[in-house]
């Protein structure tokens, strides 16, 4: 680059970057160049508390040095091995996997969350097979959760607006109702999780598909991207219940909940549930490198084995579990451990939405403000008693207004029927208390300037 010319770099996002999901739009988005602790910096020398950390997924926040020095000598350690064979940084992290899970679990290495959900389903239909049981293939998910972008993580993604450009997707997946205790009250009912309408409608499913068509039930413990949707307290075990019955395995997707952002290392750990299968990414690195993980119950993997080599899991990646991103990951969850951050989630997660709670609950556009450590909602609707979504465009207006005050918030739930009317928040676990607050003001203007 010349040092007499200046480079236009939105110019040339514009030419030549197709970004997510939408169109180029300079209002919306911004050119980071630097990242530090939970800000980012963009080219024009704007500073922007970022309270989504990323895609919900730089737990520890930007620019960690540790990390970049674990990674540079990593590379010049040992910068690549297929785990065709092995490599130690690998054996560590499944080891210590294992140990966040708290029960023996052998791990399978990819480079997406999406991929991470095709390893899981491959697993359970195979699993399945193997022991005789060959017709077992569905596999249950509920609508509004989110999955992944691959053919089959996105047939088990419940949001059709996200899908029915690409039909036919992967053949084989059902959806069920999400356990929303807000817009349906008999859900918030505690005591007895086989009186969820919800967990009743996942046993009715199994039973009116037949029992023996069921491979899986995939679930996060709290959907997320579809409107951090919290469930009952007893409906995983209610979930987990009704699998054991009808001989269904069942895959929890941490891929955002895990690694302490509803303040345990899993997000099933707040239920007291044991899943068969348990996926993650996003906060396993805090997005350092690209690393997921399908953890496998060791009963499961033991199937796999005594089936002998021609028999064995025929997925492969050339990249899923790379040395460098293995020993980021290790540091990364060092660092969380050190530095207290799963606690932390649960303290600064609970001041926020305390916060939240006292100054917007009684707003008339504020319908229901929840969630579980640092991953919160704010459900916006036109009034509380019809609980109708508010629009979009004052949905979006509360967001613009956060930017403009350099807070970056989101906006999740589903385009269908208009609700994506979910405010969220999901910062980096790493925040301090000042930048809590900031977060919280800011909000809280913001929602105070719908009229
Ligand atoms: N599962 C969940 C719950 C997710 O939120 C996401 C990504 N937002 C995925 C899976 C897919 O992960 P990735 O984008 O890494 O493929």
């Amino acid at each position: 680059m010349s040092q007499y010319v200046e480079y236009n770099w939105k110019a040339n996002d514009e030419k030549h970057v197709w970004h997510s999901m939408k169109p180029y739009n300079p209002e919306a988005t911004f050119i980071v160049e630097r990242a530090e602790g939970a800000w980012l910096t963009d080219i024009d020398g704007n500073k922007y508390l970022d309270a989504m950390a990323g895609l919900w997924c730089t737990n520890i926040g930007y620019g960690r040095k540790e990390i970049a020095d674990t990674a540079y000598e990593q590379m010049l350690k040992n910068s690549y091995t297929p785990l065709t064979n092995g490599h130690t940084p690998a054996i560590l992290l499944s080891q210590k996997i294992s140990e966040l899970l708290g029960d023996e679990y052998v791990v399978f290495y990819s480079n997406s969350g999406s991929e991470a959900n095709e390893v899981a389903f491959k697993v359970a239909r195979q699993y399945h097979q193997q022991k005789g049981d060959t017709n077992r293939y569905k596999i249950i998910s509920r609508y509004r959760a989110y999955h992944g972008s691959s053919m089959g993580a996105l047939a088990a993604t419940g949001q059709a607006q996200r899908k029915y450009k690409y039909e036919p997707l992967a053949p084989g997946f059902l959806h069920v109702a999400p356990p929303d205790q807000y817009r349906n009250p008999e859900e918030a009912v505690n005591g007895d999780a086989k009186t969820l309408p919800s967990v009743k409608n996942i046993d009715q499913v199994m039973t009116w598909e037949m029992s023996e068509t069921i491979a899986a039930v995939i679930m996060e413990p709290i959907i997320t991207g579809g409107g951090v949707i919290v469930p009952n307290e007893d409906y995983l075990k209610g979930v987990k219940e009704v699998c054991e019955k009808h001989g269904a395995l069942l895959i929890v997707d941490e891929v955002i909940c895990g690694f302490g952002r509803t303040g345990t290392a899993f997000g099933f750990q707040n239920y007291g549930i044991k899943p068969d299968i348990v996926t993650m990414a996003k906060g396993l690195t805090s997005a350092y490198m690209p690393l997921s993980a399908t953890a496998i119950r060791r009963e499961i993997y033991e199937q796999f084995v005594a089936n002998g080599d021609y028999e064995f899991f025929r997925h492969i990646n050339t990249f899923g579990g790379s040395p460098v991103a293995c020993a980021v990951a290790l540091k990364n969850i060092e660092i969380m451990e050190r530095e207290n951050l799963f606690e932390q989630s649960v303290v600064l997660g609970e001041s926020l939405k305390r916060t939240l709670k006292e100054n917007l609950e009684d707003y008339p556009f504020v319908g229901d403000i929840r969630g579980k450590g640092l991953l919160i909602g704010i459900e916006l609707v036109e009034n509380k008693e019809t609980k109708t979504p508010l629009d979009v465009e004052r949905v979006n207006a509360v967001i613009a207004y956060c930017k403009k005050k350099g807070v970056i918030i989101g906006k999740n739930g589903v385009t269908v029927a208009n609700f994506n009317n979910i405010l969220t928040l999901s910062p980096p676990l790493s925040i301090s208390l000042e930048e809590k607050d900031l977060i919280a003001n800011t909000v809280i203007e913001a929602v105070n300037s719908i009229k």
